[in-house]
C-alpha cells in the first residue's frame, strides 16, 4: 500500500482515460457490457451506504481520506471502553467488495473528474458528494487500536480531566468518564449559554442537571484557546480568567464541514454561505443532472444526524439505480422518475453514561433510563454494522 494515495482495490482501478468496460456480471441481469462509473467522495455513513448499495449496479469508486469508516456515535464510548473500538471501526474493503477504494483527499472536481491530493484524477459518469465533515483521524486504521487504548490509558492514569466543548461529543464523553470513574475530577468548558445547542433547551438543561449530579464541573459561556493547549502544563485558563488544573484534556468541538475542496471547483457556485451544497428534492446538486449530495454536507433544513444521512443515502442509491437502469435499457437522456426526499425530524439522542440518555422527540424531551435503553448500552453498534452487512 502506498502512502498518500493508498489504493485498496477489490478490483484494479482504471485511469480516467481508459474505457470503462464491464468485466463483471450485472446482477440486475440487464446483460449490458458497459457499466457507468459512480464516484462517491466521502466514506462516512452516507457515502458508505451509497457505495455499498450501488456496487453491483455500477463501476463504483469510493474516495475517502481514510481506509475505514469510524462510527461517530460510538467513538466517545471507546475512550472509556476501548474493547469496543474494533466494532466502532469498519474497513471500507469489508463492505465494498465489488468496487474500488481510493484513499486520498479529494481536492477538486471538474465536469468529468475528481482530482485527489496526490494529483490523481478519477473520471466519473455520476458523482455523489458525501464529505460531511473533515476529520483528523489517521489514514490507516491501526488494528492494534493503540490510538483508542492510549486515549483510554491517558484518561485512566489521570485524576482530573478537562473536556472542551459541550455538544454531543463533549457531553457523551464527560458523562461516560463521570459514570465509569466517579473518583476523577471532570470539568467541561462550553462556549454556549447551554449544552447541546443543536437540540431544544430542555434537553440541554437535562444534560446539565445530570452532569452536575455526577459532580462534573460545567463552565458555560467560557472558552479555552485551542492554540494555548500545547503550553498548558496542566493549567488551562478560560476566557473568563478561571484556571483549571487537569492532567489530560479532550477537545470535543465541531469539525469543519468537509466542503473546502469544492471552493475552487465547478461546484463552487452551488455552495451556500455555510459551505453546504445546495440540492433539489431528488438530492441532486442544483442545476446538475449527474451529481448528487448526501449527509451533513447538504443544505436541507433539518438536523445534521446520521439517521437522516442514511435516509439521504437510500434515496440517492435508489435514484441512481433507476438512472443506471434506464441507461442500460437504452433510455439514455430520457426522463427517469426519481424519488423525492422530504426533510424529516428524527429523534436526537445523547447518551449520559451507560444507562441514561436525553432524547429530543418531535414534541417533547425525555431523559433517564427509558431513552437510555435505546441508545446507551451499545451505542447502535450492532445496528450500524448490520446496515453495512459486516
Ligand atoms: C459524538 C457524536 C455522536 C453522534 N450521535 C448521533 C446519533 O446518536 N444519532 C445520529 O443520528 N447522529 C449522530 N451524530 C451525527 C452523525 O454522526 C452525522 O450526522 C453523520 O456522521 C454524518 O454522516 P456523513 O456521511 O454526512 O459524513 P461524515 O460522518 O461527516 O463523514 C464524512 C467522510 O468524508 C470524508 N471526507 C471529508 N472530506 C473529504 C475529502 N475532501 N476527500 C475525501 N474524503 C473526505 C471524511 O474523512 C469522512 O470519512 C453524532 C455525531 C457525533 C460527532
Amino acid at each position: 500500500m502506498e502512502a498518500g494515495n493508498q489504493l485498496v482495490p477489490t478490483a484494479p482501478i482504471r485511469s480516467a482515460s481508459e474505457p470503462i468496460l464491464c468485466t463483471r456480471v450485472d446482477s440486475s441481469g440487464s446483460g449490458s457490457g458497459r457499466w457507468k462509473r459512480v464516484v462517491v467522495v466521502g466514506g462516512g455513513i452516507s457515502g458508505s451506504i451509497v457505495a455499498k448499495y450501488l456496487q453491483y449496479h455500477a463501476d463504483v469508486v469510493l474516495i475517502d481520506q481514510k481506509e475505514y469508516f469510524e462510527i461517530p456515535w460510538a467513538t466517545m464510548r471507546t475512550t472509556v471502553e476501548p474493547a469496543i473500538a474494533d466494532k466502532a471501526v469498519i474497513n471500507h474493503a469489508d463492505y465494498l467488495v465489488n468496487g474500488n477504494l481510493v484513499v486520498a483527499s479529494a481536492v477538486g472536481v471538474t465536469e468529468t473528474e475528481v482530482v485527489t491530493s496526490d494529483g490523481g484524477r478519477v473520471g466519473y459518469d455520476y458523482l455523489v458528494v458525501a464529505t460531511g465533515h473533515s476529520y483528523s483521524s489517521p489514514v490507516v486504521v491501526d488494528w492494534n487500536l493503540s490510538l483508542f487504548f492510549s486515549a483510554n490509558l491517558k484518561m485512566r492514569s489521570s485524576s482530573s480531566v478537562l473536556i472542551i466543548g459541550g455538544g454531543p461529543s463533549g457531553v457523551e464523553l464527560a458523562s461516560d468518564i463521570a459514570s465509569n470513574y466517579p473518583e476523577k475530577k471532570v470539568t467541561l468548558v462550553h462556549s454556549g449559554s447551554r449544552l447541546l445547542g443543536f437540540i431544544g433547551c430542555k434537553a440541554g438543561n437535562k444534560a446539565l442537571e445530570w452532569l452536575r449530579s455526577k459532580n462534573v464541573d460545567v463552565l458555560l459561556e467560557q472558552t479555552i484557546d485551542l492554540n494555548s493547549l500545547p503550553d498548558s502544563n496542566g493549567i488551562y485558563i478560560t476566557s473568563a480568567g478561571e484556571a483549571i488544573a487537569a492532567d489530560v484534556h479532550f477537545v470535543c468541538v465541531n469539525n469543519p464541514l468537509g466542503s473546502s475542496w469544492l471552493q475552487e471547483s465547478v461546484l463552487s457556485d452551488r455552495l451556500d454561505k455555510r459551505g453546504q451544497l445546495m440540492v433539489d428534492e431528488h438530492l441532486r446538486v442544483k442545476g446538475r443532472s449527474n451529481i448528487f449530495a448526501v449527509g451533513d454536507i447538504v443544505d436541507i433544513h433539518e438536523r445534521k444526524q446520521g439517521i437522516l444521512a442514511q435516509r439521504h443515502a437510500a434515496i440517492v442509491a435508489k435514484n441512481l439505480k433507476a438512472m443506471l437502469k434506464g441507461e442500460l435499457a437504452g433510455k439514455e437522456g430520457k426522463e427517469v422518475k426519481l424519488g423525492k426526499y422530504k426533510p424529516s425530524v428524527a429523534i436526537a439522542m445523547v447518551s449520559l453514561g451507560k444507562k441514561d440518555a436525553v432524547a429530543q422527540l418531535p414534541f417533547t424531551t425525555m431523559s433517564g433510563f427509558l431513552p437510555g435503553l435505546i441508545k446507551t448500552r451499545e451505542v447502535f453498534l450492532r445496528k450500524t454494522r448490520k446496515l453495512l452487512s459486516v
